[in-house]
């Protein structure tokens, strides 16, 4: 049976990615003693909360509980806007609107369940359908080869497009900072190595620095991480996702920057990508089952980045999947090498919903993880739902996000966006070793 903290207890929140910081902000908002530890400084270079951008949609297929509370983010991303403007500070979510384009004729079962379910929740109006290739060619005309290539029907969300994922992790760190949240930081002494545990309750926990520490409930947000620090029964698994990123000469950063985020008919193809940002990166990634990396003792995956290992890039099986897809979608990038390649870590849940919970087996132990590659446009509002767990308060997103029987074998999205049909790969084996520099270069170049 859970006991939810009383008022003022200390709360230690281990991680500062988008949970941890998102419920470090809200519960410090309550007046509770918060204390963060991380591994590393904020923002953390290997989090998955940590890059250029990330994609912020309302379009949720069938998941409708996720859809609304991207509607009740969005409200919290421009104030947190206004408040960077005021300081001199570029936004962090830019609304270019999410562009959702389909191979074929006729939507996915994605894209008609979104438009289905957007609508009912009277938000039709930032539905604009360009339902023939003529329409998406003089809306978006840099589309053209792909639609000259099949994809034939798309619609824009006017509401959606992307946050700048790392400068919105620092401005609720500074948030945090401002409203009494104490950090402590670092590899050993912000290193959560431990639970202190007596008789199955849970005093507080021990960082790698050996340091005790001891509060009235402890928040594990550890990100892909949080599997290997505890037993969760095969419930969280680390996925490793392909992200790459180019460098567009002149004419083609003209023609991208003002671009929507797109996604090529992705719960079928897993891509999507961001317009080019003020630096003229333009990154494109992938939605799939992704590769694991099992520890020997146990076989539990733990993230591998290139913190430790430098010279990572992506498997080459990611390389050859992300070339075949752009060289249709968007056949200039044959020309291009691949400036930037990273292998970034989700926290899998199997059916693609968020675990959030007391853990059953600790008391004053709430799990805050199972990203499932989705929760960075839930930053500014999902530790209210968070702290509404912690407090023992049940709602649609506690009943959601709770501790379910496990079910190792078949991992799910819980919006119909990515298309699994195997298991994920070891990275670092076979078809999954990591790509040379020399196979990032561009094909057509190479062969030239
Ligand atoms: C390739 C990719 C693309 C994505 N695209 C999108 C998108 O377009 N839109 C979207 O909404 N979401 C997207 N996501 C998902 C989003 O990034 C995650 O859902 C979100 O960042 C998860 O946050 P987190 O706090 O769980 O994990 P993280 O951000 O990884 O934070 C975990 C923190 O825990 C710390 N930590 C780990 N171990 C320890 C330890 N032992 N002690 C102390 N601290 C520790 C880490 O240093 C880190 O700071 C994407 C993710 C990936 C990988």
């Amino acid at each position: 049976m859970y006991t939810p903290p009383v008022a003022g207890s200390k709360i230690i929140v281990v991680g500062a990615g988008t949970f941890g910081l998102s419920t470090a902000y809200a519960l410090a908002l309550k007046k509770y003693n918060v204390w963060v530890y991380d591994r590393n400084t904020v923002p953390s270079a290997d989090a998955s909360s940590t890059d250029i951008n990330k994609c912020v949609r309302m379009d949720y297929g069938g998941d409708t509980l996720s859809m609304q509370l991207m509607m009740e983010a969005y409200p919290h991303w421009h104030q947190w806007n206004k408040e960077r403007a005021e300081m001199g500070l570029s936004p962090v979510f830019h609304q270019t609107g999410c562009l959702l384009l389909c191979k074929g004729d006729s939507y996915s079962d994605y894209e008609r369940s979104s438009i289905k379910h957007i609508r009912e929740a009277g938000y039709g109006h930032t539905i604009q359908e360009l339902p023939t290739p003529e329409s998406i060619i003089e809306r978006f005309p840099q589309f053209k080869d792909a639609v000259d290539n099949g994809y034939k029907v798309a619609y824009l969300n006017t509401e959606g497009g992307w946050c700048n994922s790392s400068e919105t992790i620092k401005h609720l760190y500074q948030k945090c900072v401002d409203n009494g949240v104490q950090f402590i930081i670092g590899s050993d002494k912000g290193a959560f190595e431990q639970l202190l545990v007596e008789d199955d309750v849970v005093r507080g926990i021990r960082t790698r620095d050996k340091v005790k520490h001891i509060a009235d409930h402890v928040v594990l947000a550890a990100g892909p991480w949080t599997a290997s620090l505890l037993d969760f029964g095969g419930r969280l698994q680390a996925t490793g996702q392909a992200v790459i990123q180019f460098s567009p000469p002149p004419e083609f950063i003209e023609k991208f920057k003002d671009s929507p985020v797109w996604g090529g008919d992705i719960s079928r193809t897993g891509f999507y990508g961001f317009p080019i940002n003020a630096e003229g990166k333009m990154k494109i990634a992938s939605h799939s089952v992704g590769y694991v990396s099992p520890r020997s003792a146990d076989n539990v995956s733990v993230p591998r980045t290139q913190v430790t290992y430098q010279d990572d890039t992506i498997p080459v099986k990611a390389l050859d999947n992300f070339r075949k897809f752009l060289g249709e979608f968007m056949p200039e990038t044959d020309n291009w090498d691949i400036s930037y390649s990273r292998v970034c870590w989700y926290s899998d849940t199997t059916d693609g919903k968020f675990l959030v919970a007391p853990h059953p087996d600790y008391k004053n132990l709430v799990i805050a993880s199972g990203d499932s590659g989705h929760a960075m446009k839930f930053t500014p509002n999902i530790g209210f739902k968070i702290t509404q767990v912690i407090e023992g308060i049940e709602t649609d997103y506690s009943r959601a996000w709770s501790w379910k029987e496990s079910n190792n074998d078949v991992l799910t999205s819980s919006d119909g966006t990515r298309n699994i049909t195997s298991k994920p790969l070891t990275l670092g084996v076979g078809e999954a070793r990591m790509a040379s520099k020399v196979e990032l270069k561009a094909p057509k170049k190479k062969s030239s």
